[in-house]
C-alpha cells in the first residue's frame, strides 16, 4: 500500500508562562492512499495538535521540536511558509469544526471557493472559476448552486456552511483531507448527512481522509482504521472492527463505554471516564492514563508502557499486554492478541 502520509516520532510543544506544554510526545503513524483514518481522543489528547503539525499550521508558540512528517514522500518539517502554501490546498486540505471562523463573512461563498481555485491556477478565467464552483457545490449537494454561490456565509445554515468548507477543501483535489471535528457543532441528523457526504466523496475521488474527533461512534461511520490518543501519545491503533470487538487498552474501553447507544434503556446511565487528562507541562513518568485507570498497577505509575504488537496492525501501549502481566483481574485476558 502506498503511504500518502508518514509521520515518525512527531513531537510538538508550546511554550507557556507555566512551562513547556508537551502536546505531542513522539507519535508515529501513516495514512494509505484512499484510506480513512480516525484519530480519537478527549480534548488535550494531542489529536488536533497532531493534525495542525501535519498542516504546519501551529499558532502562537507551537513548534515541532522533533520527528518527521512526509507527504507524498516529501518532508514537510522545515519547509518555508511559501513552500507550505503551495502544498496546502493542492496536496493536503483541512476542514475545521466551525466554518464561520474559516469563511470571510463579507465575501459571497462562491467567490471564496473561486479564490481557492485561482490561488493554485492563475490561468482560470472568472467564468471558468464560476463553473468549477458550481460543479463543486453540486458535488457537496448544495441545492441551486447557481444562485447559492452569490450568498454570504450568514445566509447558510451550519450544515450548509460546512458543505461550503468541504467544497473549498476539495477545490484543488487534494490527496489528503484532514477533517478536525467537522460535525461536532452540528445536530445529529445534519452530522449524519455530512458524514455520508464525506464517505461518498471519498469513494468518488479516491482521496485519503484523516478524521479527528472525540467521538469514537463518529469514527465508526467513516474510518477503516483508528488511532486512539491520550496524553500526547497513541495508546492504541487498530482497524475499526478490532477497536470495537477486541479493544486492547483500558482507555479505548472507556471511550466505547461512553458512546450513547440509541437502543439503550434510557434509565441506564452512560459511563463517563472519571478524572481529568494529565498535566502536559509535567506529564506523568509512567502511563499517562494511570491516574484514571481502574487496572493500574505499580509499574504503570513509574514506567511508560512500550508499544505492544497484537498482530495484524493492532498495537497497544498498555502494561496489561506484557508477558508477565498478572492474569487475575486483567480485563484483556483471553482477548485476541493478548496473553492467555
Ligand atoms: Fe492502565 Fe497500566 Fe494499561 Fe496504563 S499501562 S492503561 S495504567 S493498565
Amino acid at each position: 500500500m502506498e503511504h500518502i502520509l508518514e509521520v515518525k516520532d512527531l513531537q510538538t510543544s508550546f511554550l507557556t508562562s507555566s512551562g513547556e506544554v508537551k502536546a505531542v510526545r513522539g507519535v508515529s503513524f501513516f495514512v494509505n492512499k484512499g484510506e480513512s483514518v480516525g484519530i480519537v481522543g478527549e480534548s488535550g489528547s494531542g489529536k488536533s495538535v497532531t493534525s495542525l503539525s501535519v498542516m504546519q499550521l501551529l499558532v502562537g508558540t507551537g513548534k515541532i521540536i522533533g520527528g518527521s512528517v512526509k507527504l507524498n514522500g516529501r518532508e514537510l518539517v522545515g519547509l518555508s511558509p511559501k513552500e507550505m502554501r503551495s502544498i496546502r490546498g493542492k496536496e493536503v486540505a483541512m476542514i475545521f469544526q466551525d466554518p464561520m471562523t474559516s469563511l470571510n463573512p463579507l465575501i459571497p461563498v462562491g467567490e471564496q471557493v473561486g479564490e481557492m481555485l485561482w490561488s493554485h491556477d492563475k490561468s482560470l478565467s472568472k467564468a471558468q472559476r464560476e463553473e468549477r464552483v458550481i460543479d463543486l457545490f453540486r458535488m457537496v449537494r448544495i441545492p441551486e448552486p447557481e444562485t447559492r454561490l452569490k450568498s454570504f456565509p450568514h445566509e447558510f445554515s451550519g450544515g450548509m456552511r460546512q458543505r461550503v468548507m468541504i467544497a473549498m477543501a476539495l477545490a484543488c483535489k487534494p490527496d489528503l483531507l484532514i477533517a478536525d471535528e467537522p460535525t461536532t457543532a452540528l445536530d445529529v441528523s445534519i452530522q449524519d448527512q455530512i458524514l455520508k457526504l464525506m464517505r461518498s466523496i471519498q469513494k468518488e475521488m479516491g482521496m485519503s481522509i484523516m478524521f479527528i474527533t472525540h467521538d469514537l461512534g463518529v469514527v465508526a461511520e467513516l474510518c477503516s482504521r483508528v488511532l486512539v490518543m491520550y496524553g500526547g501519545l497513541i495508546m492504541e491503533e487498530a482497524n475499526i472492527y478490532d477497536v470495537f470487538e477486541n479493544p486492547l487498552h483500558p482507555y479505548t474501553m472507556g471511550l466505547i463505554a461512553s458512546i450513547p447507544d440509541i437502543n439503550q434503556d434510557k434509565s441506564k446511565k452512560l459511563q463517563p471516564i472519571i478524572g481529568s487528562p494529565p498535566d502536559m507541562v509535567h506529564p506523568p513518568e509512567g502511563c499517562p492514563f494511570a491516574p484514571r485507570c481502574p487496572y493500574a498497577c505499580r509499574i504503570c505509575l513509574h514506567q511508560l508502557p512500550p508499544v505492544f504488537s497484537a498482530g495484524e496492525g493492532h498495537k497497544s501501549r498498555c502494561w496489561l499486554l506484557a508477558g508477565d502481566a498478572p492474569s487475575s483481574g486483567n480485563p484483556l485476558k483471553g482477548r485476541k492478541g493478548a496473553k492467555e
